[in-house]
């Protein structure tokens, strides 16, 4: 049965929807279903030329417009989308799987980054330097780099655009999202939002779509700047490509983080965040746990701790009480549980069996229950990739210093944990380790807005973090000015001389 008109999520260009000039189009599927709820425009090279024509336009007015009237503007959206955050959360729910507190949680994250970016008068303030030289005064002016593009993964439809998108329109761009086509429709939510804010048309536009629109906005010659997030190799692949065509990019790849516990640990707070961090979300966070290090001699309670808690969680549509949601897509779940076997043939315990978990939901739904993988070791591949699932393994360690070269020899930096009532140990990790987000008896050290979030290794290509300070540095370029005013009293001074100053 074709789908009907209105379900079709379309682009946003110039302040409206449009279907573009393209044919192609992909489906949207709710997870919790299995049922196609829409379909996803996919943008040709056409479509991104028009909307970054126009984001061009509208972003030399914007860029032009006073820091109080871009900060009033900021502000609407922010009262806008606390009062309408329901919405976007069931939107998520509907397209992702993630249940609703998690939605709302995915939301709640981004609105930091938005009243972050409230403060855009302090955070674009230069630095002043007076009477560097005889009546030479020397100051910075922060400017903004005109089109950037973003360009973001299926986990976090709403918070991860947010993390870039904000401080962007604040300092005076352009912004044109490529959103994931898995569950784009939070993109296009938010643009009607900014509309509704005061935004002008073109400063912020929506362009749905796969790998060519990808392509088509990392070379476009007026997109200067990408913002991208999304798995390792494609996070290289579109770093690459965009610094061949000359623009400043960030790219956020994968992770496998690891959750190091030592015997001294609170067992039961350690196995709650472990639970927490590693199915929440069904595992799709890039912040996710995946790897429990148990060093020494507590492993066998903490997997006991761990397991029984798995046990307890109850699997199901979203939109009702369940403790976690589906996975994404049936070719992901499949994958996903896949990994499962592989562990298991490999030698590993499963010590929790999600596969054979009951979902409270329809039968077509992507589920995979949560699943806990003892005996987990560095050779198998549920161990060296990135699942991006229901899956926490565990890797018995004897000494902290086993535990520390297992995390820093990994691929992957993006963040990382320790649990232990020792201040000397946490203190050694600290420094030590070599991951990019480090928490200390906390599971996912997701920064607070006015820091910045970026892993290390593989999970980060580029060097600007995302949002805080850094965001601020990544979405604008500083022009540095020398001024001399000279007294018109004064004796003339100077004359001709070839020296350097
Ligand atoms: P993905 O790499 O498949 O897709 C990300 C974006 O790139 C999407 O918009 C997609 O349309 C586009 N894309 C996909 N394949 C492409 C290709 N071959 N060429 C050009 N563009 C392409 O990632 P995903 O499955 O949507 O998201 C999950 C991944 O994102 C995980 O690896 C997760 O760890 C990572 N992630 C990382 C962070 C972080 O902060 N480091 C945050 C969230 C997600």
């Amino acid at each position: 049965m074709p789908t009907p008109r209105s379900t079709l999520v379309t682009h946003w260009i110039a302040g409206r929807r449009s279907a573009g000039t393209g044919r192609r189009r992909a489906p949207v599927t709710n997870p919790a279903t299995g049922r196609v709820a829409s379909e996803v425009v996919l943008a040709e090279p056409a479509d991104v030329d028009a909307a970054v024509a126009g984001a061009a336009e509208a972003g030399r007015a914007w860029a032009a417009t006073t820091l109080a009237a871009r900060t009033r503007v900021l502000f609407a959206f922010r009262q806008l989308l606390d009062e309408r955050k329901d919405e976007l959360a069931a939107l998520i729910t509907a397209e992702h799987g993630k249940v609703r507190s998690d939605a709302l949680g995915e939301v709640a994250r981004g609105l930091e980054v938005v009243e972050f970016a409230c403060g855009l008068g302090h955070l674009l303030k230069g630095d002043a330097s007076a009477n560097v030289s005889a009546g030479v005064d020397v100051r910075d002016i922060r400017q903004p780099l005109g089109v950037v593009g973003i360009i973001s993964p299926f986990n976090f439809p709403a918070m991860v655009p947010m993390w870039f998108f904000p401080i962007a329109i604040a300092a005076g761009n352009a912004v044109v999202l490529k959103p994931s086509e898995k569950d784009p429709s939070a993109s296009l939510w938010t643009a009607e939002l900014w509309k509704q804010a005061g935004l002008p048309d073109g400063v912020f536009t929506v362009v749905q779509g796969d790998k060519t629109a990808v392509d088509a906005l990392v070379d476009h010659p007026d997109v200067a700047a990408v913002s991208f997030v999304g798995s390792t190799p494609v996070a290289r692949y579109v770093y690459e490509r965009a610094a061949k065509a000359g623009k400043r990019v960030q790219a956020l790849g994968g992770a496998k983080n690891h959750m190091v516990v030592m015997p001294d640990a609170d067992l039961d707070g350690a196995a709650d965040a472990a639970v927490n961090a590693g199915f929440g979300s069904a595992g799709e966070r890039c912040m996710a746990v995946s790897v429990v290090v148990a060093v020494g001699d507590a492993a066998d309670e903490l997997v006991e701790k761990i397991a029984s808690r798995t046990r307890s969680l109850r699997i199901g549509d979203g939109s009702g009480d369940a403790d976690m949601g589906p996975l994404v897509t049936r070719e992901h779940r499949d994958r996903v549980a896949s990994y499962v076997a592989e562990g298991e043939a490999a030698g590993a315990t499963v010590a929790v069996d999600g596969r054979s978990a009951e979902p409270d939901g329809d039968a077509g739904g992507f589920w995979l229950g949560p699943t806990l993988l003892d005996r987990v070791t560095p050779g198998m591949s549920v161990y060296t990739d990135e699942i991006f699932g229901p899956v926490l393994s565990v890797v018995r360690v004897r000494t902290y210093a086993e535990a520390l070269e297992l995390v820093n020899g990994n691929d992957h930096g993006n963040g990382t944990a320790i649990f232990t009532r020792d201040g000397a140990t946490a203190r050694a990790f600290e420094h030590d380790v070599r991951v990019g987000m480090v928490g200390i008896n906390v599971p996912i050290p997701v920064p607070a807005a006015f820091h910045s979030f970026g892993g290390w290794k593989s999970s980060l290509f580029g060097d600007a973090h995302a949002y805080g300070v850094d965001g601020v540095r990544f979405f604008t370029r500083t022009k540095v000015v020398t001024s001399r005013w000279p007294d018109p009293a004064a004796a003339p001074s100077g004359g001709v001389g070839l020296a350097f100053p």
